[in-house]
């Protein structure tokens, strides 16, 4: 199979209100444009060195997704052209996102992480402290970002049952979200959640948004 046949056969079963981000991370640039050619707009990668070379190498047309953990001091180097970061865990980071984006005159969209998984590693806010952040003063104060949903991983496993159960809770927290009001910097419309193993069953729990590498790219 090749790229372009893999993005269509995953086109095919996408339900209309869910955007598909093509991970692209680890990929040379040629792949990145096999799937362009193939239409595709949204990609996404995980180190911010790695997405701002290939943001200078390919069209400009390309929405980059910043889709991995985002240390401080690198958000400066993305802050110029990304489309949304996934990864936002804590006040702290969106603060940074906030600042270099006015720098550049930018809103930079983000969706706030939340830890869902059985695994400690993986990072993320839970529900206390997603909370938390959103009733803050501070966050309210923030004009160059706006939080446009929620993103989260389940546990690396077989068991459908977890996975379910991870991305059902997640849908509940953005649902109890949307009941917010929207605000500047703030509206519950996206829910990144799905990658290659689990897009299915994500898009069933309610995902509007999946982030599929290996099934378009193949294994890495
Ligand atoms: C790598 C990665 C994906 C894509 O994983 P595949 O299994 O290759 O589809 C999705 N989300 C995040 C956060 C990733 O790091």
């Amino acid at each position: 199979m090749s790229i372009s046949n893999n993005l269509n056969a995953i086109r095919a079963q996408l339900p209309q209100n869910v955007t598909l981000v093509a991970v692209s991370k680890t990929r040379p640039t040629a792949d990145i444009l096999e799937a362009y050619n193939a239409g595709q707009r949204i990609f996404g990668e995980n180190k911010i060195r790695e997405m701002s070379e290939k943001f200078e190498a390919l069209p400009k047309d390309i929405a980059w997704h910043m889709i991995g953990h985002v240390q401080t001091n690198k958000v400066k180097f993305m802050a110029p052209f990304v489309g949304l970061v996934h990864g936002v865990d804590s006040l702290k980071l969106l603060q940074e996102i906030n600042k270099q984006a006015a720098k550049h005159n930018r809103v930079i969209d983000c969706l706030l992480q939340m830890h869902i998984a059985e695994e400690e590693t993986k990072f993320g806010l839970n529900e206390a402290e997603l909370l938390e952040l959103l009733g803050s003063g501070a966050f309210a104060s923030l004009k160059n970002i706006k939080v446009k949903g929620l993103m989260g991983m389940a546990t690396f496993t077989e068991k459908q049952s977890t996975i379910q159960r991870e991305f059902k809770y997640l849908k509940s927290v953005f649902d109890n979200l949307k009941q917010r009001p929207e605000s500047e910097n703030f509206t519950a419309v996206i829910l990144s959640m799905g990658m290659s193993g689990d897009y299915k069953l994500a898009i069933e729990c309610g995902s509007t948004m999946v982030r599929i590498g290996s099934s378009i790219f193949g294994q890495r």
